[in-house]
């Protein structure tokens, strides 16, 4: 008779995770719960590390995105599965909101996913297979990796430049190009950096993707996210030949990343795309049985009240933050901030040379949280060393207050190297 309920490889069970799930990992979680944090019990905690700025409770959605969820909840079709690449209505909603704004989209190229990870997800695995690459910057937000890696597919790095307002090293990217290239990742408005790219700079990019054929995956879940004498353009408005693919959501834009409502857009004026390219999309999409569908009932409303106002006044409300955070910044020793253009965050780079008690950037933001009770992510998160990223969302006293404690850590530690012969 069989013996149950015996754990051990005595017991004849071979339960074994998949060499995918092993293999994926996201890199902002995996630090930071490396870090050990222990911040300090007399100072109170301050993170200014998440990306959600419905977080901090200063930033909601607006009363008819809410009302437009709460129209739909007693509708039959909120409640029903709905078709798996999203029902027509809701894609159409998405169609009309792009064409309004950028350039003429069919409800026949938008998908709907569950929010837009899940649409980057979609689009990674249909256009990469194993022992292919991506192209993707650095620094950068890490999604890709999360997703490619497990899959088999490479992510090749290609370098902005902090000199430059983060613009894309192009020699840098064309270098990194090879025959095994299927897709070249762009982020704007970006996140870390906060970079905005200018029209000639994407069309530099995109005269790159027409030369070797890359198709472009853009990120721009920020758009819009600009400031003051800075303007986004949308990378499909000026491709003429190379496919784009576009993946956005409501997330950040209405403030509801819980509502995990996103989508990607096929761009490809030309057909250059291969017919199966379409049909691997669409087959992905059925892997969940297609997204939320009480959110998109609501769709329709939410994109047609946009509230620009209650937009451009969050928009100020960044800029001024990363203005004030910037000038703070620039006073503490060893630190320079690099002032965004857009998105919400603010980079900092961090001369390690100048604290010589920490051996490198991560030391320097476990000490910052133990000491002080502020929480950065370390650029390693994104790939990239010596700098932290800040969320500019938070309430204006509290990125005072940490901007403050900062200062204070830096000339506590701060070595003026040059000055020691
Ligand atoms: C927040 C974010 C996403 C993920 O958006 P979700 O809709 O929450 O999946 C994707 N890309 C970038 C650059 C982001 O900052």
């Amino acid at each position: 008779m069989a013996r149950l309920h015996q754990n051990g490889t005595s017991s004849g069970w071979h339960v074994q995770a998949s060499k995918l799930s092993l293999m994926t990992s996201n890199p902002i979680r995996e630090v930071v719960e490396n870090l050990k944090l222990t911040p300090n019990p007399d100072k109170p905690f301050i993170t200014l590390s998440i990306g959600d700025p419905t977080c901090f409770g200063n930033f909601r959605p607006s009363n008819l995105t809410l009302n437009a969820v709460k129209d739909s909840l007693r509708v039959k079709e909120s409640w029903n599965y709905g078709q798996t690449v999203g029902n027509l209505k809701a894609r159409q909603a998405v169609a009309e909101y792009y064409s309004a704004r950028q350039n003429s989209v069919s409800a026949n190229d938008v998908v709907l996913c569950s929010g837009c990870s899940h649409a980057i997800d979609i689009v990674i695995s249909v256009i990469a297979s194993p022992g292919q690459n991506i192209l993707v910057p650095r620094p950068g937000y890490m999604i890709h990796k999360t997703i490619g890696e497990g899959l088999g597919i490479k992510m090749k790095y290609y370098d902005l430049l902090p000199d430059c307002n983060w613009e894309v090293d192009l020699e840098h990217l064309e270098n990194q190009i090879d025959g095994n290239s299927v897709a070249i990742v762009i982020n704007n408005p970006s996140n870390p950096c906060g970079s905005v790219y200018t029209k000639d700079h994407l069309r530099e990019i995109l005269k790159i993707a027409s030369k070797y054929r890359v198709p472009v995956i853009a990120d721009e879940i920020y758009e819009n996210f600009v400031f003051s004498g800075y303007k986004y353009t949308a990378m499909s408005s000026l491709s003429d030949d190379v496919p784009i693919i576009t993946c956005s959501g409501l997330t950040k834009r209405f403030l509801v990343p819980g509502w995990r409502m996103g989508w990607f857009i096929i761009h490809d004026k030309h057909n250059v795309l291969a017919k199966d390219v379409r049909r691997g999309l669409l087959n992905m999409c059925a892997r969940i049985l297609g997204p939320n569908t009480l959110i998109q009932q609501a769709l329709p409303a939410i994109l047609k009240n946009t509230e620009e106002d209650s937009f451009n006044e969050m928009m100020l409300f960044i800029e001024n933050q990363a203005k004030r955070a910037c000038k703070m910044l620039k006073n503490a020793p060893g630190l320079r901030p690099i002032m965004p253009q857009g998105s919400m965050y603010l980079m900092v780079q961090i001369k390690i040379e100048y604290f010589p008690k920490f051996t490198d950037d991560f030391q320097f933001i476990k000490q910052l949280c133990s000491q002080q009770s502020i929480l950065c992510i370390p650029g390693k998160c994104f790939n990239y060393q010596n700098f932290m990223r800040i969320v500019l969302t938070v309430p204006e006293n509290i990125l005072i207050e940490a901007c403050g404690r900062i200062i204070v850590f830096c000339k506590t530690h701060f070595t003026d190297v040059h000055k020691i012969i």
